[in-house]
């Protein structure tokens, strides 16, 4: 099968790719991807009969059309200061007009109702100075799982027309013809001109493979380890009805470390996911008021960047949560009070507190788990924390581990985010470049718009 452009991977930087070729271009464009179609994409877990992670050969929240965002909470954060380092690639201005564009076309797409929530101009930004906390600025467009989902659709169905979608296909090789690339399938080989790699996170371990192969030089990056706390939404709900989500930094007295908290959720629900067979924890909300719940959610992280002569810095982060895997058969739950006592939480000490649990995780001990000084960390945040939101360091706040923000090995791309090997490009999550939806999305556009500029 021959095409001008093969995407690989139908994430959010796939699907913006195509998105923005189908538009301004007539090109042959196919996207092969290793998931099903959206519609197809069921996860197991139903509460009733599965209760936790039973490891699907192809894990549907991680893959098929959307991504591993699409059954997200949908948070597209409109930042340079966290979410990828695109623009140390392309330049903040472009980077920034390109989230905005994304945004425009998500609004266009079913968006339209949602809320853009910002931390221009808010008073928090003082009372966290105040605190030792730095809260860091963005712009939030919160679609919520409901209204992505439905985005997807309605972008799909638009592209579907102009492009070949090829599910339930993954890619086992990238070849270098003489006038291109091969990518190689169980169902053929798909020949193109240019080749567009977005693979995210899931495709992580197959691009390592990729890179070693076609020799593309590539870094060992940051990993961030945690915990996700949940807690009565009340005590979160000034901070949440006005920023939705806030990205908000401690260093750590004890050992100068910062801790972040990520993916907050008002009312929402803790989740868990599987990358590559191991479970952590993570977390989405819906925008439709009867699908909230009482409690809000949100990660504590702290980063960990190894000097040599150690490289894998996700292999540690895999090992922590595979020590969580083995003790509680999946993602483990502890209340602070019980954590802080030194004693693992067990089902009736859970049944009796305040917080009533959204995921069904085994009662543990988290300090056998994560290492002293990322745990130290976030006790220390949590107090801080309590200073801005009273009740945050309650006996009854649970604490989820792990969480991990595996961060895929840098790719060595130029400032057009293509390899060493002319058309050839890598973009999104999996170039280590982007780390979240709006910046995986820009990268789409980015990449598109310079093939079209090519040509
Ligand atoms: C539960 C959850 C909630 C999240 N919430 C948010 C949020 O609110 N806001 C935010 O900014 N980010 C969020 N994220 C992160 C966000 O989803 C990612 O940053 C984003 O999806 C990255 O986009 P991507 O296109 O680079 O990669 P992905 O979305 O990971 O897509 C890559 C695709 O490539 C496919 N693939 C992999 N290998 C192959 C292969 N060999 N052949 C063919 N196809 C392949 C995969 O199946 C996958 O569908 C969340 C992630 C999860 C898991």
């Amino acid at each position: 099968m021959k095409y001008d452009v093969v995407i690989i991977g139908a994430g959010p930087g796939g699907i913006f790719s195509a998105y923005e070729l189908a538009k301004k271009s007539k090109l042959k464009v196919a996207v092969l991807e290793t998931g099903s179609a959206l519609e197809k994409r069921h996860c197991p877990i139903d509460g009733k009969k599965i209760k936790s992670c039973i490891n699907c050969k192809v894990c549907s929240v991680m893959n098929g059309f959307g991504g591993a965002g699409a059954f997200s909470d949908g948070k597209y954060n409109i930042t340079n200061d966290f979410g990828g380092s695109l623009h140390e690639y392309i330049g903040r201005e472009k980077a920034l007009e390109l989230m905005h564009y994304v945004d425009e076309i998500n609004v266009s797409h079913g968006g339209e109702n949602t809320t853009i929530y910002s931390t221009a101009g808010t008073e928090l930004k003082k009372i966290c100075m105040q605190n030792k906390l730095t809260l860091l600025d963005a712009s939030v467009r919160h679609l919520g799982t409901d209204i992505n989902y439905i985005v997807l659709k309605n972008i799909y169905d638009e592209l579907k027309e102009r492009i070949d979608f090829y599910f339930d296909t993954p890619v086992t090789k990238v070849k270098i013809l003489k006038n291109g690339y091969r990518a190689v399938t169980e169902k053929g080989n798909f020949d193109c001109k240019i080749c567009i790699v977005s693979v995210g996170r899931s495709g992580s371990h197959w691009l390592e493979e990729v890179c070693k192969d076609l020799d593309i030089p590539t870094r060992s990056n940051r990993v961030d380890i945690g915990a996700r706390v949940e807690l009565p939404a009340p005590i979160f709900a000034h901070i949440t009805d006005e920023l939705y989500e806030s990205k908000i930094v401690y260093r750590t007295q004890k050992y100068e470390d910062n801790v972040r908290t990520f993916c907050m959720n008002p009312r929402g629900f803790v989740v868990n996911e599987n990358t590559n067979g191991i479970i952590t924890v993570n977390g989405h909300s819906f925008e439709d008021e009867s699908k909230k719940t009482e409690n809000t959610n949100f990660a504590l992280l702290v980063s960990k960047h190894f000097s040599e002569p150690f490289k894998d810095s996700n292999g540690y982060a895999e090992s922590i949560a595979k020590l969580s895997n083995m003790l509680g058969g999946g993602v483990i739950i502890q209340r602070f009070g019980d954590l802080e006592r030194g004693r693992r939480s067990t089902q009736k000490r859970i049944d009796e507190g305040t917080v009533r649990p959204t995921l069904q995780a085994t009662p543990g001990d988290l300090s056998l788990v994560l290492p002293k000084r990322i745990l130290d960390g976030i006790i220390e945040m949590i107090y801080a924390i309590d200073s801005i939101a009273p009740g945050t360091a309650n006996d009854d706040t649970l604490l989820y581990g792990v969480e991990v923000k595996f961060y895929n090995m840098g790719v060595d791309v130029d400032c057009n985010l293509e390899t060493k090997y002319k058309g050839l490009y890598v973009i999104g999550d999996g170039s280590g470049v982007t780390h979240s939806l709006s910046h995986a999305s820009a990268s789409g556009v980015f990449v598109a718009d310079r093939i079209l500029e090519e040509k």
